[in-house]
């Protein structure tokens, strides 16, 4: 297997388990990584080689819905008795791996230098119309005191806008769900017409495709929620053109695996 190059902030690692991405910018502040398509996640002993890698004890996983439910973990607490419902996931707890699954979805680990917080965001187009990236910065400084400005962000595997066609549904789920229109221009690349051109009966289908930036629309996000431009990282990669590394339910339906973003906080 030959992995893709990555910018200078990413680098991979090797292990019996399978390769995995790292944040080197994030290194020093939580033990953090993107798996690939090993291992499959499916078993216990997956889980356990996946914790072991960032020097976790246990690990949260969550039942994702494609929202901006948080799920906040105290140091020392017991985990819930079931995967919970959200799509992120905030703890300060060292022995605790938090972890989201995605397929073309955009992984996002959060970490705080300042009080150790880290945090795993789920965001495909729902979550990031839905504004899960922002959520995560809000429960951050909520829960652990942590202050926007410091956070340091990286942006894992995700479908890439060369890959990710998007009907008009989706961009009229971004203004329904208030973003700004330039943000909106900015995110779906080759934006559609204002609608009143077309006659209202063939409006839908006279609409050009268009592309979805999930990777940019996450980032922007978190810099309105004020992350700096220059603490965030994008991996680069698109999960759909390094099938033999990555998965990618765009292409692969329903036989795609899931690659994991997981993060855990400093001692
Ligand atoms: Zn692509």
């Amino acid at each position: 297997m030959s992995l893709p190059p990555v910018p200078e902030p990413f680098y991979w690692t090797e292990s019996s388990w399978g390769a995995a991405l790292h944040c080197r910018a994030l290194d020093p502040l939580a033990a953090n990584l993107f798996t690939t398509r090993q291992p499959e996640l499916s078993t216990g002993e997956d889980w356990r080689r996946v914790c072991e890698a960032v020097g976790a004890e246990r690990v949260l996983t969550l039942a994702q819905v494609h929202g901006r439910g948080v799920v906040t973990i105290r140091r020392g607490s017991p985990l819930p008795p079931s995967r919970p419902e959200a799509d992120v996931a905030v703890s300060d707890d060292a022995s605790l791996a938090l972890a989201v699954r995605a397929a073309d979805c955009v992984p996002l680990l959060l970490a705080d230098p300042a009080t150790g917080a880290v945090a795993a965001v789920h965001s495909g187009w729902r979550g990031t119309a839905a504004g899960a990236a922002r959520a995560a910065v809000e429960a951050l400084a909520r829960e652990f005191g942590a202050q926007p400005g410091d956070l340091v962000a990286a942006i894992g595997p995700c479908i890439g806008s060369c890959c990710y066609e998007v009907g008009p549904d989706v961009v009229d789920a971004f203004a329904a769900a208030g973003h700004p229109r330039d943000a909106i221009d900015r995110w779906f690349l080759a934006p559609p017409p204002r609608r009143a051109v077309f006659p209202p009966d063939t409006g839908r289908e006279a609409r050009p495709p268009t592309r979805l930036d999930l990777a940019g629309a996450n980032r922007d996000q978190l810099i309105l929620a004020g992350v700096p431009e220059g603490h965030i990282y994008l991996s680069g990669l698109c999960t759909a053109m390094h099938l033999d590394v990555l998965t990618s339910y765009r292409a692969e339906k329903e036989r795609a695996g899931r690659i994991a973003g997981v993060i855990r906080a400093r001692s």
